[in-house]
C-alpha cells in the first residue's frame, strides 16, 4: 500500500468551480430558498477534514412547505401523459451522461471515493433514469372474466402518492435515482432528504431534473442536519403517502415504527453482512479478482460489500496470501488524485468502528497478513486489511464494517458454510465461488438473501431486482418490480350480465 500526497483544494480551479457551480439553497417547490430560520450545515471533504461547501439545513417547517408543494402537484402529476414523465427521466438521464466528470468530481470532494468510482456511480445512477424512463410507458392493469362468468375483473394501476425518501451518503446519487426514477416515472411526487455528509451530489441532481423539464413541487430536495425532527412530522401526516428508506437497520426500525400509526407503505433497504464463499473447486484467481470489487468498491463502504469471507479450509491461505499482495499494490489517498484507488472512509467516526472491529478480531485469535495499523495524518483513512484464522464467532463477522478490511474464515464443509451463513441476522447480499454447477443450483436455493453473485463479486444493476430479506429489510429496488413500489392496484368488479 502506498499513501499519495493529499494536494490543496484552493490550488485546484477544477474542484472550486465545480463546487462553486452547485446550489446550496433547500431546492424546495421548484424554487432555491434559504432555510427557514436561514442556518447552514458544513460539507466536509473527508480526506483532508476541511469544510468545502455551506448548505441550507432544512427545519420542521420547510418539511411542511415541501409537503403542501408535493401534496398540490400531485394530481396533476399523476394526470401527467405517461410519456412526458418518461421522457424527463430520459433528458435528466443524457444530462447526467454529459456532466459525468464534474458530478464524480462532486461526488468525490463529498464522499471520497476514487474518481474513477465516482464516474461509476454517476453511471449507475442514471441508468436507473433510463430504465424507469422505459418502464413509465408500460404501466398497465389487467382484465379478466370472473370464474362464474357473471362479471369482469378490470384492475388498473395509480400512483401511491406523495412520497418521502431518506438516502445515505454511501452512494449520494445512485441511492436516490433509485427512488426517483421510479416515482417519477409512476406519477409521484416526493421529498428527498440526502445524507448530511453527502447533499451537493442530490443538489445537483434537482437543478438537471428541474431543467429535464420536472414541473415545481414534483420534487424538493431536503439536506438537513437534524433528520428526525425534519422527517418524523412528516411521517406523522397522512397527506404522505409512502416512505422509502435507505440506511442502516437501526434507523430503518425506528422509521418503520413512526410508519405504523398512519400505516404507511414502507420500503427499507438496510444494512448488510454478505458472506464470500470460496469452495475448493473455485477458480482461485478469479475469486480474488472478484474479491477485489466485493470487498473495495466505494472503500468497502457498500451495503452489499464482502464482509465476512469463507474459503474452504484447503485453499483459505493460499487465498489469503494472493489477497493481501493485491491490498498491498492498493495506492490509498484523495480520491480527485486519478493515482488513488482507494479513498478515506466517511468520518472520523467510522475510522474508529473499523479499528475497533480490527482489533477485537486479533485479541481473538485473528492473524493480521496485510494492514491492521492507522497510519497517523489528516483525513478519516484506514490501511487496506487482510484477516486470517478468524475465529467464527468473532464480531467482525457478525457487524457490518463499513471498511476496507476483509476477514477469512475457513470452512470444512457445505452444509457447514450454509448454516454458518445463514445464521446471520441480515440477508441482503451474498457471493459463491464453484466450478460444481449442482453446489451452485443448491447453494443459490438455499441461501437465505435477496441476492446472490454467481462466481462474480458485483452485483448492482438497474434493471435488477435490489433488495434483502430479514434485518436487511423489504421492498425492491430496480427492475421490473421497481415501479410497483409507487404504484397502487385498483380493481373494478364489472357487471357483464
Ligand atoms: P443511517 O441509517 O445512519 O442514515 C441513513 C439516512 O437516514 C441519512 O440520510 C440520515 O440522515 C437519516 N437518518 C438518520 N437517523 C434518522 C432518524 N432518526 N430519522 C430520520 N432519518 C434519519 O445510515 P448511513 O450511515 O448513512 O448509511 C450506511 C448504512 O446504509 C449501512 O448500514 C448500509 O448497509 C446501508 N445501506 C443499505 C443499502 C441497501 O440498499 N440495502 C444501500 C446503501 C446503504
Amino acid at each position: 500500500m502506498s499513501r499519495a500526497t493529499p494536494d490543496s483544494r484552493e490550488s485546484n480551479p477544477a474542484e472550486l468551480a465545480v463546487l462553486g457551480d452547485i446550489h446550496k439553497d433547500l431546492f424546495l417547490g421548484g424554487s432555491w430558498t434559504k432555510a427557514s430560520n436561514g442556518a447552514t450545515l458544513p460539507v466536509e471533504d473527508p480526506a483532508t477534514g476541511a469544510v468545502i461547501a455551506d448548505v441550507a439545513d432544512a427545519t420542521a417547517a420547510d418539511g411542511a412547505r415541501a409537503l403542501d408543494a408535493a401534496v398540490a402537484a400531485q394530481a396533476g402529476w399523476a394526470r401527467t401523459p405517461p410519456r412526458e414523465r418518461g421522457e424527463i427521466l430520459r433528458r435528466a438521464y443524457e444530462q447526467m451522461v454529459d456532466r459525468a466528470d464534474q458530478l464524480a468530481l462532486l461526488m468525490t470532494l463529498e464522499m471520497g471515493k476514487p474518481l474513477s468510482e465516482s464516474r461509476s456511480e454517476v453511471g449507475y445512477a442514471a441508468e436507473f433514469f433510463r430504465w424507469f424512463s422505459e418502464e413509465a410507458v408500460r404501466i398497465a392493469g389487467t382484465w379478466a372474466t370472473a370464474p362464474d362468468g357473471q362479471t369482469r375483473l378490470w384492475t388498473m394501476k395509480q400512483p401511491v402518492g406523495p412520497c418521502l425518501f431518506i438516502v445515505p451518503w454511501n452512494f449520494p446519487l445512485a441511492m436516490g435515482t433509485r427512488k426517483i426514477g421510479p416515482a417519477v416515472a409512476a406519477g409521484c411526487t416526493m421529498i428527498v432528504k440526502p445524507a448530511a455528509q453527502t447533499p451537493l451530489s442530490m443538489l445537483a441532481l434537482a437543478q438537471i431534473l428541474a431543467d429535464a423539464g420536472l414541473p415545481a413541487g414534483v420534487l424538493s430536495v431536503l439536506p438537513t442536519s437534524s433528520p428526525q425532527q425534519l422527517t418524523a412530522p412528516l411521517i406523522a401526516d397522512p397527506r404522505l403517502r409512502k416512505l422509502s428508506f435507505t440506511g442502516s437497520t437501526a434507523v430503518g426500525r425506528k422509521l418503520v415504527e413512526q410508519s405504523a400509526h398512519q400505516l404507511l407503505r414502507v420500503s427499507v433497504e438496510l444494512g448488510g453482512n454478505a458472506p464470500f464463499i470460496v469452495f475448493d473447486d473455485a477458480d482461485l484467481d478469479h475469486a480474488v479478482d472478484e474479491a477485489m470489487k466485493a470487498k473495495l468498491r466505494n472503500n468497502g463502504e457498500a451495503c452489499t460489500a464482502a464482509n465476512r469471507f469463507y474459503v474452504h479450509e484447503s485453499v483459505a491461505r493460499s487465498f489469503a496470501d494472493r489477497l493481501a499482495e493485491r491490498f498491498r499494490a492498493l495506492v490509498v489517498g484523495r480520491g480527485v488524485d486519478e493515482a488513488v484507488t482507494l479513498g478515506p472512509l466517511i468520518d472520523r467516526a467510522a475510522v474508529t468502528k473499523v479499528a475497533g472491529l480490527v482489533d477485537r478480531a486479533v485479541q481473538d485469535g485473528a492473524s493480521v497478513v496485510t494492514g491492521g495499523t492507522r497510519a497517523d495524518g489528516i483525513g478519516y483513512f484506514y490501511p487496506p486489511t487482510v484477516l486470517a484464522d478468524v475465529p467464527s464467532d468473532s464480531l467482525i463477522l457478525r457487524e457490518e464494517i463499513f471498511g476496507p478490511v476483509a476477514p477469512i474464515a475457513t470452512f470444512a464443509t457445505e452444509e457447514d458454510v450454509l448454516a454458518e451463513v445463514n445464521s446471520s441476522e441480515y440477508g441482503l447480499a451474498s457471493y459463491v465461488f464453484t466450478r460444481s454447477l449442482d453446489r451452485a443450483l443448491r447453494v443459490c436455493e438455499r441461501l437465505e438473501v435477496g441476492m446472490v453473485g454467481l462466481n462474480r463479486g458485483v452485483l448492482s444493476n438497474a434493471a435488477a431486482p435490489f433488495g434483502g430479506v430479514k434485518a436487511s429489510g423489504f421492498g425492491r429496488e430496480g427492475g421490473r418490480e421497481g415501479i410497483e413500489e409507487y404504484l397502487e392496484t385498483k380493481y373494478v368488479s364489472v357487471n357483464a350480465s
